[in-house]
């Protein structure tokens, strides 16, 4: 072990080299010695000895007091003082210089001994005591921490301006009550922290710690972090507890945030499908103990999405979504939950329904909101979805199980042409599967062109002969036979297959009209149906004309049909690209002309040439007689705007004649042929 080093201050020289001798004794390693108290001051200074043996009554110009501060404030080295005496006045002078103990002359080596281990001591407790103090004002002060103190025993809180300041307060604005704290927090999490508290006074939790919100002094609320700890007496009784507060709002709101963001949707800030599976599978935890309280689920999907988002582009895309997710809040009650699923898909959970009328109510209120009008840029639109719903019942035990049964229920409402919704029944478990092979094989049916085209012969009835046909296409299946529009049409519309499909029959049919025209029918024509798709395309006018160049196809060979619901979508797109057509001398027919808005004002605007009556309304002739004066109105109105109209879907003989009396230009439909084979349709040319 290293001897401590000591200094001798003493002008009594005797009793200096006594006292070296003891010193040196007791194995101590006196380093120096002086006997003034500038000398004292000066060589303490250079020679750092650990502890300084100092007369009390030097003479000289400094006095030992003086000298002993000196030494104790600048030099942090403990002092002991050497006396005669120790009166009153003499100890009270000690302790004024801060002096670590006190020694009597004539020097015993014992006492000597204690008082020096002593003074050594006390004053390397003072050091670690200060410098852990000074580490824990650093601490605070680099945290920027509020402290708080909290006499348990007079219930009153020392809290620090810090502390004061966080909350927006000056030092004097608030007292040392408990209120100041409590009743600042914020209601929700009052009991957390009570609870953390008395958990930790009675000794459950090793330290108090607590995340809440406070009131600042402008009334909003901060997120505090709150740690502290209990002092306790023997008997384990706390008696004072302090801590520190530090301000969290930041990292909380980020906190909050990414916990909102991940079952959030970004787009709609709607709920997302992992929330929404979660809410469901509560609500079906929840139901087994009411099970009279029912609830359903509603799967949605936008039909045409895909064409808003590949013909307007996807900013638009993403705005009609917003647009969707705000009606659809509007048709839910407050409890119930709308969630965007991905895409344009999206889910509702009906938290609360009397019965499955009540779903169909808001299926029906959802289905009103949705259509109307919506306008995308420039553009007015009229959204439609596809609606399944599945109903709780005591065989769902899982969430998933619900969803998929709303999805299924929703696939046959689009294959059955969308706008409409569909309840969930267990039949339509295949139909989802059949539907996904559906799409699959399309994709097959694509790359390998499995189409038939049809030809339906469109009559004059002035001539009595048949001046055109329309081309109508068939999938010819592999292993299921000769396939009709319906059967996959919606979904070839839905994934993107009618582009192609509608190309190929584009092209074959210009090449057969083309053989038609080139053997003695030089003015027939053919009437294609065109897509959504297929319309929105803006190359369409390109394909168009080069397909007729490729076939060798005048213009005039050609007509094309579109729908009004395809045309309402966007009237500017539609006048523009009609235009483009006429200019090309393509004609284009309105097709199943009475089935959506039928609105003559707008058709007068497009420059349209042909009107295809749609077959409802032929049907219903000498059944019907509303339906006959809506046809003859039609027929006059079109005339009257300059359009050639045709009636669709004539099948018995009395129809015809109505048509004939009526100056319906030209007729199709069974009674006249049914559609046939490009060569059962040239051999009905022949005839
Ligand atoms: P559409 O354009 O209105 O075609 C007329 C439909 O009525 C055809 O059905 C035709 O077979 C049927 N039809 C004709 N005469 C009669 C009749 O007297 N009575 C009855 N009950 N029906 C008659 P099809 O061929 O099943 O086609 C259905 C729909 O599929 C078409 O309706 C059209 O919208 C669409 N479609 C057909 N081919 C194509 C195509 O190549 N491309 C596109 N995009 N759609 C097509
Ligand atoms: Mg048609
Ligand atoms: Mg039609």
């Amino acid at each position: 072990m290293q001897k401590e080093r000591i200094f001798i201050a003493e002008d009594d020289t005797q009793a200096a080299s006594d006292l070296f001798a003891i010193l040196e004794d007791l194995g101590y390693k006196v380093v120096g010695s002086a006997i003034s108290g500038e000398s004292t001051v000066q060589m303490v200074g250079e020679l750092k000895p650990d502890l300084v043996l100092l007369e009390i009554r030097l003479k000289g110009k400094m006095d030992s007091i003086v000298a002993a501060k000196q030494i104790h404030d600048n030099m942090d080295i403990p002092v002991v003082f050497i006396s005669t005496q120790a009166d009153t006045m003499t100890l009270q002078t000690a302790m004024l210089a801060q002096a670590y103990g006190f020694v009597l002359k004539p020097f015993n080596a014992g006492e000597l001994k204690s008082d020096i281990t002593m003074a050594l001591f006390k004053h390397s407790m003072n050091r670690k005591l200060r410098e852990s103090e000074e580490r824990y004002a650093l601490a605070v002060r680099a945290a920027n921490d509020g402290i708080w103190d909290w006499n348990l025993q007079t219930n009153e809180i020392y809290y620090s301006i810090r502390w004061k300041e966080m909350l927006g307060f000056k030092d004097d604005q608030i007292s040392n009550g408990t209120d100041e704290w409590f009743n600042r927090i914020h209601t929700d999490d009052q009991r957390i922290v009570q609870a953390n508290l008395v958990s930790h006074l009675k000794g459950t939790s090793s330290h108090f710690e607590c995340e809440y919100r406070i009131k600042h002094a402008t009334g909003k609320y901060l997120w505090v972090l709150s740690c502290g700890m209990a002092v306790r007496d023997a008997r384990n009784t706390p008696y004072r507890m302090a801590g520190s507060q530090s301000d969290i709002t930041s990292r909380k709101i980020a906190e909050l945030r990414l916990a909102h963001d991940a079952v959030h949707d970004p787009l709609t800030g709607l709920p997302n499908r992992v929330l929404f599976l979660d809410r469901l599978q509560n609500r079906l935890e929840r139901i087994k103990r009411n099970p009279s309280d029912l609830f359903a689920v509603m799967f949605l999907d936008l039909d045409r999405f895909k064409v808003v988002n590949d013909s307007l582009g996807h900013g638009v895309g993403d705005q009609l979504l917003i647009t969707i997710a705000n009606r659809l809040m509007h048709c839910i009650r407050n409890e119930d939950t709308v969630s965007r699923l991905s895409g344009d898909e999206f889910a509702i959970l009906l938290n609360s329904i009397p019965d499955i009328n009540e779903a169909l109510q808001i299926a029906n209120r959802i289905k009103a909101q949705l259509k109307t009008t919506t306008m995308l840029g420039a553009v007015e639109r009229f959204p439609t979805a596809s609606i399944g719903i599945a109903l709780f019942s005591e065989k769902y035990t899982k969430a998933d199980e619900l969803l998929r049964d709303a999805d299924a229920a929703m696939y046959v409402a689009k294959a059955q042409g969308g706008n409409q919704y569909r309840i969930f029944d267990a039949t339509m478990h295949t139909n989802a599967v059949e539907l996904i092979r559906l799409e699959a094989e399309l994709k097959r049916a694509v790359e390998r062109e499995e189409w038939v085209i049809h030809y339906q012969p469109i009559v004059s009835l002035t001539t009595n002969k048949a001046v055109g046909a329309e081309a109508l296409v068939r999938w010819n299946h592999p292993h299921r036979g000769l396939l009709y529009p319906k059967d996959f049409i919606h979904v070839a519309e839905e994934t993107g297959a009618i582009i192609p499909i509608g190309e190929h029959v584009l092209r074959s049919a210009c090449a057969q009209a083309k053989i038609w025209r080139n053997s003695r029918h030089p003015d027939f024509w053919v009437s294609i149906n065109l897509s959504a798709r297929q319309f929105q395309d803006i190359e369409l006018t390109k394909k168009v004309a080069s397909i007729l160049s490729v076939t060798g196809l005048d213009s005039n060979g050609l007509h094309l049909e579109i729908t009004e619901n395809v045309a309402i979508l966007d009237m500017e797109y539609t006048n523009n690209l009609l235009t483009e057509l006429d200019r090309l001398g393509v004609q284009t027919s309105l097709d199943d002309f009475g089935t959506g808005y039928s609105s003559l004002s707008y058709l007068k605007q497009f420059p349209l040439k042909i009107l295809k009556i749609d077959q409802s309304f032929i049907r219903d002739i000498q059944t019907n007689k509303k339906n006959e004066s809506l046809i003859m109105a039609i027929i006059a109105m079109a005339r009257s705007i300059g359009l050639e109209v045709v009636a669709e879907g004539v099948e018995k003989g009395e129809q015809l004649e109505f048509l004939r009396n009526q100056l319906c230009d030209n007729v199709q439909g069974y009674l006249l042929s049914h559609p046939v084979s490009a060569s059962d349709m040239t051999r009905l040319l022949e005839d």
